[in-house]
């Protein structure tokens, strides 16, 4: 009784990841390519489309609802359009995503509802699915990757801001901090607190190592205990401001094996306001998956178009969620 299902697809600047979860919390095998196609792509959003289609011919899926697209992006208020993609690079390293309607471009390819949001917000939605949290009036979520991203969901809706683009948290400055970040401003957050501060630490200070054995290596070790603190900060800001029910932290770096999970706990807990919130912080390590993108930006859009799902769609997704991994 209940059909049809959700694209989903995460678009990061190495990979493009596109799947398919059904109303009845049934998905489909999740597929992966280089995500460099669309920058050498004529018309990019045309490459994308043509990559939803081949997708569904693929998968024999019927009765698409809508596509639902993540970008690692600083995404307009209405969700449809781009502000900036510094990822998506064509030959000439020319952003070329950058200040484009997604959603109406996309439209034009296909004859089914597309839906925009930011990358990390479909990453909230997932980890609020997997842990229950969506009952909670404040959650908030720091991903350390390649950069630091953040989402905060607030009295039942992501927190968008005046411009769409709130919440920048891998950009907030560190005192007296000298280096440049990629977006161009000086002592941002990520030049301290992200996986490209962590490769240039390994580079510097531990250079026989292998990146993805810092940890375990050297993990008690002066250089990586400031890098563990560095990313301890901006949690306990979040913590200091917003008081939240909870907070989620994830990402690629908090994944690496050895890394000091109790340790940051510790020190987002010594940053953070005495004796509340911190006596009572309760803090979360997201649940990683490698498509957590493409189920979230699908969560994401079945919130936000208020399509009825099966009862039993939330078990059943769950238990279905490691069909999706490639
Ligand atoms: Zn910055």
């Amino acid at each position: 009784m209940y059909t049809g299902h959700v694209i989903g697809i995460d678009i990061g600047g190495t990979h493009f990841r596109i799947g398919a979860v059904g109303v009845d919390g049934t998905v489909q095998k999740a597929d992966v390519i280089p995500s460099s196609f669309i920058g050498s792509a004529a018309r990019p959003l045309e490459a994308i489309a043509d990559a939803v289609k081949a997708y569904v011919r693929k998968t024999g899926i019927a009765n698409s609802l809508c596509v639902s697209v993540g970008l690692p992006a600083t995404v307009d208020r209405q969700r449809k359009m781009v502000y900036s993609v510094p990822n998506i690079i064509g030959p000439d390293s020319r952003h070329v995503l950058d200040n484009l309607n997604i959603v109406d471009g996309l439209e034009q390819y296909l004859d089914i509802p597309v839906l925009l949001n930011k990358d990390v917000n479909n990453l909230l939605a997932y980890d609020m699915f997997m842990q229950d949290l969506y009952d909670e009036e404040i959650v908030v979520a720091c991903y350390i990757g390649t950069g630091f991203g953040g989402a905060i969901y607030i009295y039942g809706q992501f927190l968008m801001g005046k411009h769409g683009v709130a919440n920048e948290i891998g950009h907030i400055p560190y005192y007296k901090g000298k280096e440049f970040c990629t977006c161009g401003k000086r002592a941002c957050t990520e030049c301290y607190a992200s996986g490209r501060a962590l490769k240039q630490l390994q580079e510097k200070y531990f250079p026989e190592t292998f990146i993805g054995d810092v940890f375990l290596k050297h993990g008690a070790e002066a250089p990586l205990l400031e890098f563990v603190e560095a990313c301890a900060l901006p949690i306990a800001t979040q913590a200091n401001i917003m008081d939240p029910d909870c907070i989620i932290i994830g990402g690629g770096v908090v994944d690496m094996p050895g890394f000091p999970k109790e340790e940051l706990l510790r020190q987002v807990k010594a940053h953070t306001r005495h004796p509340l919130p911190a006596d009572d912080l309760t803090l979360i390590f997201s649940e990683q998956r490698r498509n957590m993108g493409v189920v979230g930006a699908a969560i994401y859009a079945l919130t936000e178009r208020g399509i009825q799902t099966s009862e039993s769609f939330a078990r059943e997704l769950k238990l279905n969620i490691d069909k999706q991994e490639t």
